[in-house]
């Protein structure tokens, strides 16, 4: 008889913690994983899953348009906002119950409520009971940062956006990473006039210049607006209920209907009790782990973006796999995070893996780089210009493909399958050696000049 009440005690059911409580429970474990929220976390209930849905359906607007030179005689339609939102909101639901389904045959019990650290073997659930566990799982996600000026509170996150009441004919999106500029695609598709404002000179820090600056070039022609090196200083309601957003010494202010902070996420820890345990954080405030994904506490592991290695849905479910797997598989498993792929889904969406042109100057000295700019077909026909740029970066003294960045219709598509080739660390000539399947985007990958 064990001395807990659990084996593992998991906080947090999103992808991390959801992972680890089903996989340690079929090793044979007894596991118990508390949620305050909802059962699923930021990627099924207010991340990647609706977003998407949101994503797909922005894109009829163009998919509308394209139609007519299609031969399409299409009407003028007009957008139901609360028809989608209420329709992605009941497949949230729909898929929130395939989880608890997942973990309630594998026998993990879900507890529906807070639960915090009280000592390296112990939590408190909000009901006030204590519980033991030989191990503790933090899973608990990350949060959308609120930048501190006055006047944040007229604002809304990430955590808001699915619920809106109304569509805003007017939006301030502040920031210029991936949730500013999907969200930038998606609302202005939707119709409402949209100005993204970031605090530096760019959007996408980090993803190739070329790609990003292409997206910034096709962004501005659909009508989107940007304001760059645009602190946020103050936002006031007006009497009419509309916002202004003061930026200080960067232009007029902005006069909208709605603000979104996509401002980054931080991890979500406050409160926690990690300091019973003495868990260490990272200066960033990020729960620091090993390549076990072990705290500094022993028997306390965590996974996921509470640890903020790379905040990505298939990353936390991997490190909540190879956790579960390492710990009660007798089957010690570490992540390889090398040539994980991304995408941002914009309109057009953007796509990457491994090393950008500049990282890749810096680390192998010499390099080729491929391109190949294009319009897409469809776009001939349908009048649209915009052009799809790929690249593939590879080291001169090897020819092994080590980066591909692409940005166009399907991006993130069809960038998963040159992942497998770049993670296979194969070399251009073997891409060259691969007959194109034409007419496609992707043939574009191995006919690369
Ligand atoms: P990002 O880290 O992508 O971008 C944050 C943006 O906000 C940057 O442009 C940054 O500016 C700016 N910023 C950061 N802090 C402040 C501040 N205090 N005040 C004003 N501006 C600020 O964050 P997101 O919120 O877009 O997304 C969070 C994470 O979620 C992403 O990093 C990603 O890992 C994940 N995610 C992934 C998606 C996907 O896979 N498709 C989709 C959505 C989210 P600067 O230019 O200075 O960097």
């Amino acid at each position: 008889m064990s001395d807990y009440d659990y084996d593992l005690f998991v906080i947090g059911a999103g992808s991390g913690g959801v992972r680890a409580s089903r996989v340690a429970a079929a090793h044979g474990a007894k596991v118990a994983v508390a949620e305050e929220y909802r059962v699923g976390g930021t990627c099924v209930i207010r991340g990647c899953v609706p977003k998407k849905l949101l994503v797909y359906g922005a894109h009829f607007a163009e998919d509308i348009k394209d139609a007519r030179q299609f031969g399409w005689n299409v009407p003028d339609c007009a957008f139901d906002w609360p028809r989608l939102r209420d329709n992605v909101l009941r497949e949230v639901d729909r898929i929130e119950g395939l989880y608890g389904e997942t973990l309630g045959n594998q026998k993990v019990e879900i507890i529906r409520e807070r639960a915090v650290v009280t000592g390296p073997h112990s939590v408190k659930l909000a009901s006030g009971k204590e519980i033991t566990a030989k191990t503790l799982l933090i899973a608990t996600g990350g949060w959308p940062v609120v930048p501190d000026v006055p006047g944040a509170e007229h604002g809304i996150t990430s955590n808001e956006v699915f619920h809106l009441e109304a569509l805003p004919k007017r939006i301030v999106i502040a920031g210029g990473g991936y949730i500013a500029n999907e969200f930038a695609g998606i609302f202005h598709q939707f119709g409402s006039h949209v100005t993204l404002v970031n605090r530096s000179e760019t959007i996408l820090r980090g993803y190739d210049e070329q790609i990003r600056d292409r997206l910034l070039q096709i962004s501005m022609t659909k009508g989107i607006q940007f304001r760059f090196n645009a602190p946020f200083e103050k936002i006031e309601k007006q009497e009419d209920g509309s916002l202004l957003v003061h930026l200080g010494d960067n232009g007029p202010p902005i006069e909208c209907d709605a603000v979104l902070f996509a401002t980054g996420r931080r991890p979500n820890l406050d409160g926690l009790g990690l300091e019973t345990a003495q868990v260490e954080l990272t200066e960033k405030g990020a729960i620091k782990v090993d390549d076990e994904n072990r705290t500094s506490c022993a028997s306390i592991y965590a996974v996921g973006d509470v640890t903020d290695r790379i905040q990505l849905t298939p990353v936390a479910i991997r490190e909540g796999q190879a956790f579960a797997d390492t710990v009660f598989g007798n089957k010690p498993t570490k992540v390889d995070y090398s040539c994980v792929p991304s995408a941002v889904f914009s309109h057009p969406p953007l796509a990457g893996v491994g090393m950008i042109e500049a990282e890749a100057r810096n680390k192998l000295g010499s390099i080729k780089v491929y391109s190949s700019d294009f319009r897409p077909m469809k776009n001939v026909l349908a009048g649209r210009n915009e052009r799809a740029l790929y690249k593939m970066i590879c080291d001169a003294a090897t020819d092994r493909v080590v980066g591909v960045h692409m940005i166009g219709p399907d991006a993130a598509e069809i960038l998963q399958v040159a992942a497998v080739a770049v993670k296979a660390g194969l070399t251009k000539a073997q891409f060259d050696a691969t007959v194109a399947l034409h007419p496609t985007m992707a043939e574009e990958l191995v006919l690369m000049k």
